[in-house]
């Protein structure tokens, strides 16, 4: 089925940011938008028909429903529920979890045979929990990572060393949270060794772990000053919605499942380094980590085990 069509779910702040810029590159020939607020899809969809006059890209844009998952090549979830004012991240966990496999019922039922790609926090956790609920190969559902945060990464380090981000090679990886690290022993400034780039500069090593705060900090500043963060998340579904639909064999930090192929690391989705292409995920990147790098990725993944644990301990 390579008919370029998407189909999103929720058609909040993300959302529309991804279909902007999807708009803007040409990233499919049909999108779909749906909400539980159907208003607000329609209103979106009519928005965006209207800037197709100075679009490059002919697209088909509509709101719809669930049955134009079937024949979609991938569906799209940026649906969520905010934080509620005292509410713990563990609530928001089971609250989300429960719109997650909803959707996920929905979708399949409508007899939809693409690619799930998952936005909605806590991400790692959720894309596990459409993999359960959807029964679908697991190189097929696919959550959004730390994408986004290893291009703030690439951002930040561009800045301090006054170069363009595109030649700088750094991920972040792990959970797209707290407990996600930069695998500094692989970054590299078109394949100089960062720790090189830094020495042979005279800069401060200190640097780099102000850099990776500021990475690790930075949705939280976003959201302090403007409430939630949205333009980046969009562009970087935009990525790997085309790195899927255009067959690209490109390598991007998504949220992965992996079960052994790291010591420590079994049965969950965690940010890591994938090659992506029209099948969905072909085969995540073996790193040669250090014991450092290793033991964060297992802190990460047993972080991530506990919360499925809990889920499931309630039964979500
Ligand atoms: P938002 O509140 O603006 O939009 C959420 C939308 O989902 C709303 O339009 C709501 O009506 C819709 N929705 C809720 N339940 C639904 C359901 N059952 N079916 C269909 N639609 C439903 O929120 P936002 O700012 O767009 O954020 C969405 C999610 O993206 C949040 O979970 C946020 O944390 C996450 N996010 C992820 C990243 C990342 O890197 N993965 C980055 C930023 C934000």
């Amino acid at each position: 089925m390579k008919n370029g069509k998407i189909v999103l779910i929720g058609t909040g702040d993300v959302g529309m940011s991804f279909a902007y810029a999807a708009l803007n590159q040409g990233a499919c020939e049909t999108l779909v938008l749906i909400d539980l607020n159907k208003d607000k899809a329609i209103g979106e969809a009519l928005d965006l028909n209207h800037g197709l006059a100075f679009s490059g890209n002919s697209m088909t844009i509509y709101a719809g429903d669930y049955s134009d998952c079937k024949d979609a090549e991938m569906v799209v979830i940026t649906a969520g529920v905010a934080q509620k004012p005292n509410e713990t991240r563990q609530d928001l966990l089971i609250r989300n979890s429960k719109v997650m496999r909803a959707i996920t019922k929905e979708v399949v039922a409508s007899g939809f045979d693409g690619i799930f790609l998952i936005a909605t926090n806590p991400v790692d956790v959720l894309t596990q929990i459409v993999w359960e609920e959807s029964g679908f190969d697991k190189r097929r559902v696919i959550g959004s990572g730390t994408t986004l945060d290893s291009a703030r990464l690439r951002y930040e380090i561009s800045k301090y060393l006054n170069l363009d981000a595109r030649n700088v090679h750094a991920y972040i990886l792990g959970e797209h949270g707290d407990s996600e690290f930069v695998c500094w022993s692989k970054a590299n400034v078109a394949t100089k060794p960062i720790y090189d780039v830094i020495k042979d500069q005279k800069m401060s090593f200190d640097d780099l772990d102000k850099i990776y705060n500021d990475v690790k900090n930075a949705a939280y500043e976003i959201i302090e000053r403007k409430g939630s963060t949205y333009y980046g998340i969009g562009m970087s579904l935009v990525r790997i919605v085309k790195a899927i639909i255009n067959n690209e064999n490109s390598i991007l930090p998504i949220s992965v499942y992996i079960d052994g192929q790291y010591e420590g690391v079994n049965d969950v989705f965690i940010g890591f380094p994938a090659l992506l292409n029209k099948n969905g995920v072909d085969r995540i990147m073996i790193l040669d980590l250090n014991e450092e790098e290793n033991e964060k990725l297992q802190a990460s993944a047993k972080y991530l085990n506990e919360c499925l644990e809990s889920i499931k301990e309630k039964k979500v």
